[in-house]
C-alpha cells in the first residue's frame, strides 16, 4: 500500500464549454480521490492564448459547482507557471534530449492542446529533419525564438498498466516521433507542460479520457527525463454522442450549460443523456 496521499487533479482547458464528458471524468477523479480519501487540485489549462477565453473559465468554474465538482487546490493557472516550464526545458535541455527544430507544420499550432484521437490520426510522425545524429547537451542556453522537439529513443518500448484499459503497451519511433515541448513564442507544449505541473504539483494519479492514452507514453519519457517518478494512470472511456463519435466542445454538445437549461426547464435535478453511450446519466 503506497504512503504517499492521494492527490488526483481536474485540468479543464477553457476553449469551450464542459460537456458530459468532462463531467464523466470528472466525477471518476473526484470519486477516485474521495475513496483515498485524498486531495483534489484544480488547474485551468489555458496555455493556447488563442483558442481559451475568459468567458469559458467563468462557465467552466460555474459549471464545475454547478455538477457538485469540488476541489482542494486552486484554481492554478497554467498562464502563470512559466518559470516552472522553463525550469523543466532546461533540465531537458542539459541532459541533451531536446533539439531546435525549423518544421513549421501544422503541429505547432496543435501542440498546446493535448492530442485527443482525431487530432493524433492526423498527425503525422516527425521525419526527423531537424534532429542531430547525437544528442547535444546544452547547459546554458535559453529555449530562445526556436521550436524544441524531444528527441524519443527509436525502438524503445514503453509499458505502463492503465488502472481502467490494463496493461498499455507503445514503441517510440512507431507510435509516435520526436513530439514538440516548446514554442519559439516562449510557450511550452502541452505534453511538457502538464509532466511539469503534475510532477511539482505531486499528483499521484492522473484520471483523464482515454484518447490520451497514447499521450501517457510521451509523458512517461519526460518523467523519467525530470527525474521524477511517474503517477498511476486511469483512463475513463469516452462519452460518445449520438453520431459514435467523441463529444467535443466544439461541436456545443451535451454541453452542462445546455443540461442546466433542460433541468431548469424540467424541474428535475437529473438529467439523461440520450445519446448512445447511453445509460450514462447524470445527476449534480
Ligand atoms: N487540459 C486537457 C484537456 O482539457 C486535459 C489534459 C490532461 O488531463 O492531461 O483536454
Amino acid at each position: 500500500m503506497s504512503e504517499t496521499p492521494y492527490r488526483g487533479r481536474l485540468a479543464p482547458s477553457p476553449t469551450g464549454l464542459l460537456h458530459l464528458g468532462h463531467a464523466a471524468t470528472f466525477r471518476a477523479a473526484q470519486e477516485r480521490a474521495r475513496s483515498a480519501a485524498g486531495r483534489i487540485v484544480l488547474r485551468i489549462e489555458d496555455l493556447d492564448r488563442e483558442r481559451c477565453r475568459p468567458e469559458f473559465v467563468d462557465s467552466l468554474l460555474d459549471d464545475l459547482r454547478w455538477a457538485g465538482l469540488t476541489w482542494d487546490e486552486g484554481p492554478f493557472w497554467q498562464s502563470e507557471r512559466g518559470d516552472v516550464y522553463l525550469a523543466a526545458w532546461r533540465v531537458l535541455a542539459a541532459a541533451g534530449l531536446v533539439y531546435p527544430c525549423r518544421c513549421t507544420r501544422k503541429d505547432l499550432a496543435r501542440a498546446l492542446s493535448a492530442p485527443h484521437a482525431e487530432d493524433e490520426q492526423a498527425e503525422p510522425i516527425y521525419p526527423g529533419t531537424c534532429r542531430p545524429p547525437e544528442a547535444q547537451p546544452r547547459p546554458e542556453t535559453e529555449p530562445g525564438s526556436s521550436n524544441w522537439r524531444f528527441r524519443v529513443p527509436g525502438g524503445e518500448v514503453i509499458e505502463f498498466v492503465d488502472g481502467h484499459h490494463g496493461p498499455q503497451r507503445f514503441v517510440a519511433g512507431v507510435d509516435f516521433g520526436d513530439f514538440l515541448v516548446w514554442r519559439r513564442d516562449s510557450v511550452p507544449s502541452y505534453q511538457l507542460a502538464v509532466v511539469a505541473d503534475d510532477a511539482a504539483m505531486g499528483i499521484t494519479e492522473v484520471v483523464r479520457g482515454a484518447d490520451l492514452l497514447r499521450s501517457t507514453a510521451l509523458q512517461i519519457l519526460l518523467y523519467r527525463a525530470l527525474g521524477a517518478p511517474p503517477p498511476a494512470w486511469h483512463h475513463v472511456p469516452l462519452v460518445l454522442g449520438p453520431d459514435g463519435r467523441r463529444l467535443a466542445k466544439r461541436a456545443g454538445a451535451h454541453s452542462l450549460r445546455e443540461l442546466r437549461q433542460l433541468a431548469i426547464v424540467s424541474g428535475s435535478d437529473s438529467v439523461r443523456c440520450s445519446s448512445h453511450d447511453a445509460g450514462q446519466s447524470f445527476s449534480p
